[in-house]
């Protein structure tokens, strides 16, 4: 009987809890006085982290792992687990703020191209009235910059830092630099600024509910065909490991 909190797809540990309870933890990590690392889990990085060791062990050591994506929702649900909700980067961008507001948590944007960081900060200012921005910074920093970037994250004192590097280079920053980080909470959040900032448009609702949301983006950026291979791949891989647990 599979745990029914924890899922293990391919080596990857997810955490099986709805929005609510996804909600609940966050603040639990933001209460915890340490610095925790959140990753919204797609099938892609799942796919790499079959080859690459770190990013598993990254995954693994992370304090909370959302499924992100209808790949890790219908692999997880193949393999026995109870998978209620698609919990995305931007879906967390949005509830945290909401609820960044009535419990006063602070937020720091990281990440996206020169302007877009403070142009989505500005939107979920107006989107969520009362919302603190402790600061925002674009995520095209030299590595010789990177300990001046951190030096002013750290000086904004947020409570929660989202990081839209893309992935998996959000997961890698991520850890690499949370021993320096004197933040609360660090998130991936992916490619979610450019929507946010109205830079990219987000697939229509119709899409989203149809579990869609990979086939509109790959029709808006065709370039992304060499990543979305991966999940054909990564489906054979999750249907082999079911056939090999029950032989
Ligand atoms: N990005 C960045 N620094 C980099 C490379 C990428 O800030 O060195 C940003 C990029 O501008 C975009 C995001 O990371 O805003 C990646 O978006 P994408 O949709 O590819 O990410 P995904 O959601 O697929 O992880």
């Amino acid at each position: 009987m599979p745990d029914q909190k924890k899922a293990d797809i391919l080596g990857c540990r997810i955490d099986l809890l709805n929005i609510t309870e996804t909600m609940e933890r966050l603040k639990c990590l933001i209460e915890s006085g340490t610095t925790e690392q959140v990753i919204t889990l797609n099938a892609e990085i799942a796919y790499t982290a079959r080859k690459d060791r770190q990013l598993q062990a990254i995954i693994n050591s992370a304090s909370l792992v959302t499924p992100d994506g209808i790949g890790i929702v219908w692999a997880g649900r193949l393999m026995g687990y109870k998978i209620s909700d698609r919990i995305t980067g931007i879906d967390l961008v949005y509830r945290i703020s909401e609820k960044a507001v009535s419990r006063g948590w602070t937020i720091y944007l990281l990440g996206a191209s020169p302007g877009l960081a403070d142009k989505a900060a500005q939107n979920l200012s107006s989107l969520y009235p009362g919302l603190q921005i402790a600061g925002s910074e674009h995520g095209y920093h030299k590595e010789e910059d990177m300990a001046a970037v951190i030096n002013g994250i750290n000086l904004a004192r947020p409570d929660i830092l989202l990081v839209a590097l893309g992935a998996p280079r959000q997961e890698y920053w991520i850890y690499k630099h949370k021993a320096k980080l004197d933040v609360p909470v660090c998130i991936g959040v992916g490619g979610s600024f450019d929507v946010i900032a109205g830079e990219k448009k987000r697939a229509p609702d119709f899409f989203i509910k149809l579990n869609l949301e990979w086939l509109y983006r790959l029709f808006k950026e065709p370039a992304r065909i060499k990543r979305q291979v991966v999940l054909p791949l990564f489906v054979l891989q999750v249907v082999k490991s079911k056939y090999r647990s029950i032989k």
